[in-house]
């Protein structure tokens, strides 16, 4: 290797200077050896290196040249280098630069140069003595390293974006079912910090153990298939209560095809569970309303279905939505807010109908949009990039290329660059036609659905748990006499209402509210204008739109069925009163025709009166069953209760049926005693009704068991028979009024249908119950409940 003497050159010139380094000389040269850096000497002004020892590095100079600044300095740093130097020599002070150079083999690096001015005695510099180290590879990496930061600050802006304008819970575990990442919205439910919940699992951040061990599974479940897991669930959310879920895991792949995380978004589905439900509700409701509105009703199914699969379209768009953030089937942008640079993807490009390698600018991705929406996107986004940032709209655009029509929407967020200089707008665009034409779709037929039930001639109202803020169809205004432009507030409403009925109807709207109760009542109107009487029956429910709870019903107009029923029930109770009093008197001449021919001891007759006798009693039971209807249809029945042993009561029907019932094997088993506060006669009454029904409904001598039996609450008595059994779509009305099951079995067998829906009623007003349970062939098995008696 070539010596470099600056030391001796300058000492064969200046002795008296040479004399004051000719100590050091020695130990100079050695550190001069031993370093790797570039070695060079410069005239006072610069012009000519003297000599540089380049070290493989850099060109070297064996003999004095002029020409080194072209030889060794990159052309673009080329002015700071000068600029540097006539400081340098200026305030001849030492000058260090890091700048680029053109190295030995003609291509560029880095270098960081120090030199220092040697002066003489009267301070002028005579020479510069230097040193240049190769930095190449330090700030190649350096360069890297900022580049990448650029990247992921790009990254994590779009990230931010993308998961905070949706609440869905955004969440990523590594294998361990460690949480790695955690949106707000999760945060926010689990009410907790982030701090608190990265790097914790699933039982460390509150999940129930068995909840969390589910979790677990699935995840192992993903690391063994590769295939993302979807699930639904419920639990308790920090701030809205109980609610339902459904959630998506995905594997996310490394370079490798290997699983590195998992990444998992979570969707509050509990709205579209109610929505779905009440909707499902109503329209039961409307089809037990009116028969002849089935025609109507069917449409109104038909529009239902269409609701509820549009929902699930878009449900499902959803879903897509957030497997999107993993799968970054996002358009993403990012627009410099100084010089209006337009970064794209791919995917944008696509979504605007332009070849992957194509460039696209703002004017021309504003071009592909429709011209309806072009110029409200525009303004937005101008005033996104300059003033608030805001950014979310939703427009229409024509592909160029492909000329597909898209809905897209596009999210922005305005964030200063961490330099301060300018504000990087960055972005992402998806594809959100499906969701866009299903949510017409649903437009469509909630449209349908308020013509179905204009057409089927239903009022609607809704009523807000809030502030109790009553809105009315023109239709419902009509039915309380109101022309449909009056204003009509809840109580000028209720006013209306029938006093018999006005405290009642409140106090069941008040319940829906507080209970969630099903509204379900008819009652009658004076009309306000027109002063007509009108009944009509209303059914209401307390549905959440939007996170609002309403009370919303229909309410159907019945004065024609009402008015019919009232005088069918008049008639009826009219006959059957006026039927009782000739009975009576014919009982009377029965029973004294009966003393006269025991008197006579003619058996003969004396049978034929009690078969006489017996038809009456049935007769004056079935017109007693009349009246009782017509009592409970005006309100009219009364329990009069009392304390009384249930066995007893059971003993005496044994007695009475013993005595009359010769036609099957009655078994009446033994019971303790059974304290019940009732209405003796009303629950003899069931008991008999019973055991009628078991002698009409089964064959002769087959045996009808009646048995009492109890547990804390209730007292239950059993009456079963060997019959024909009844069919289970017959057992579900068996209960309702004239209801009667017709079959070749049953049709010589009278009855009007009254027995049970009486049972039912007398049972259910001394808050028992009554059921049956039966199968065709195989007999019945009736049993009723009443609350015990306790002291
Ligand atoms: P009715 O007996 O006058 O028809 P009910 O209200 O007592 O009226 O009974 C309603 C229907 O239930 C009857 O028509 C009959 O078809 C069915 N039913 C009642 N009890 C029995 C029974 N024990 N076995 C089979 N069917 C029965």
């Amino acid at each position: 290797m070539k010596q470099v003497t600056p030391m001796t050159n300058l000492s064969n010139k200046h002795t008296a200077a040479t004399q004051r380094f000719a100590d050091t000389e020695a130990r100079l040269k050695a550190l001069i050896e031993a370093t790797s850096d570039v070695v060079y000497s410069l005239s006072p002004d610069w012009s000519e290196m003297r000599e540089l020892d380049g070290r493989g590095f850099l060109k070297n100079a064996e003999v004095p040249t002029t020409g080194w600044r072209g030889d060794n300095i990159y052309p673009d740093d080329m002015d700071l280098v000068n600029s540097t130097i006539e400081e340098c020599i200026r305030e001849k002070k030492i000058f260090e630069l890091e700048h680029r150079v053109l190295r030995a083999d003609g291509t560029p690096g880095w270098t960081l140069s120090k030199a220092i001015p040697i002066l003489d005695e009267n301070g002028d510099i005579i020479e510069w003595f230097g040193i240049a180290k190769d930095i190449s590879e330090r700030k190649v990496a350096e360069d890297n390293l900022l580049k990448t930061k650029l990247q992921s600050d790009q990254q994590r802006r779009l990230y931010e974006t993308i998961t905070s304008s949706t609440p869905d819970l955004l969440y990523v575990f590594d294998l361990d079912y460690r949480f790695t990442y955690v949106n707000q919205a999760l945060l926010n439910m689990w009410g907790k910090t982030w701090e608190d919940s990265i790097g914790k699992t699933l039982l460390e951040n509150g999940y129930e153990p068995w909840h969390a061990e589910m979790h677990e599974k699935e995840i192992d479940e993903i690391k063994k298939t590769k295939l993302p897991i979807r699930g639904e669930v419920s639990f308790p959310h920090a701030v809205l209560g109980s609610r339902v879920y459904d959630y998506i895991f995905t594997p996310v792949f490394d370079e490798n095809g290997d699983i590195e995380v998992i990444a998992g978004a979570t969707r509050d589905v509990t709205d579209r569970k109610r929505w779905e439900e009440n909707l499902q509700k109503l329209n039961e409701e409307l089809a037990n309303t009116n028969l002849e509105l089935e025609a109507t009703i069917e449409e109104v199914a038909k529009v239902n279905e269409e609701l509820i699969k549009a929902h699930e379209k878009i449900e499902e768009g959803q879903i897509a939505f957030r497997l999107a953030v993993n799968a970054a089937n996002f358009g993403t942008w990012f627009i410099h807010s100084i010089t209006r640079e337009f970064i794209t993807d791919a995917r944008l490009k696509e979504l605007f109908g332009y070849y992957a390698d194509e460039s696209l600018t703002i004017e021309q991705a504003l071009a592909q949009i429709t011209e309806e929406y072009r110029p409200m996107v525009a303004a937005k986004l101008e005033n996104a990039i300059y003033n608030n940032g805001d950014y979310d709209v939703t427009y229409p655009v024509i592909g160029l290329h492909d000329n597909r029509l898209r809905w897209l929407r596009a999210i922005g967020n305005l964030k200063a660059d961490s330099s301060g200089d300018f504000s990087a707008f960055t972005g992402v665009v998806m594809d959100i036609t499906n969701q866009y034409l299903a949510n017409e779709e649903i437009k469509r037929a909630e449209e349908n659905l308020r013509m179905a039930v204009d057409a089927a001639g239903l009022g609607t109202f809704q009523i807000s748990a809030d502030d109790r803020t009553f809105t009315a169809s023109p239709k419902l205004k009509e039915f309380f006499g109101f022309y449909p432009y009056d204003v009509m507030p809840y109580e000028a409403a209720t006013n209306q209402i029938h006093p018999e009925f006005r405290e009642s109807v409140k106090a069941n709207v008040e319940l829906a509210f507080s209970e969630g109760k099903r509204f379900d009542m008819e009652y009658q109107i004076n009309g306000y204008h027109d002063k007509k009487l009108r009944w009509v029956r209303a059914i209401g429910e307390v549905q959440y739109k939007q996170g609002k709870e309403y009370f919303t019903g229909v309410i159907n107009e019945i004065t024609e069925k009402k008015l019919d029923e009232i005088r069918k029930n008049d008639f009826i109770a009219m006959v059957s009163h006026e039927l009782k009093t000739p009975l009576t008197s014919i009982k009377a001449y029965i029973q004294l025709m009966q003393r006269k021919f025991a008197e006579a001891e003619n058996d003969t007759y004396s049978k034929m009166l009690d078969k006489a006798d017996l038809q009456i009693r049935k007769m004056t039971a079935m017109i007693n069953g009349f009246l009782d209807i017509s009592r409970l249809e005006s309100g009219k029945i009364h329990i009069k209760s009392e304390t009384f042993d249930l066995a007893l009561l059971l003993k005496e029907a044994e007695e009475e049926s013993m005595a009359t019932v010769t036609s099957h094997i009655l078994i009446f088993n033994p019971i303790e005693s059974v304290k019940v506060n009732a209405d003796r006669n009303k629950i003899g009454q069931v008991i008999h009704n019973l055991i009628s029904n078991a002698v009409k409904y089964s064959p002769k001598d087959t045996s009808i068991t009646i048995s009492c039996t109890a547990d804390n609450e209730f007292a239950y008595v059993h009456v079963k028979d060997q019959g024909q059994g009844i069919k289970p779509e017959d057992a579900a009305h068996i209960f309702d009024r004239y209801y009667r099951v017709e079959s070749d079995d049953t049709h010589n067998i009278s009855g009007f249908g009254i027995g049970l829906y009486l049972c039912s009623e007398i049972i259910n007003h001394h808050n028992g119950d009554i059921s049956v349970k039966s199968y065709p062939g195989e007999g019945s098995d009736f049993v009723f409940s009443l609350p015990l008696y306790l002291q």
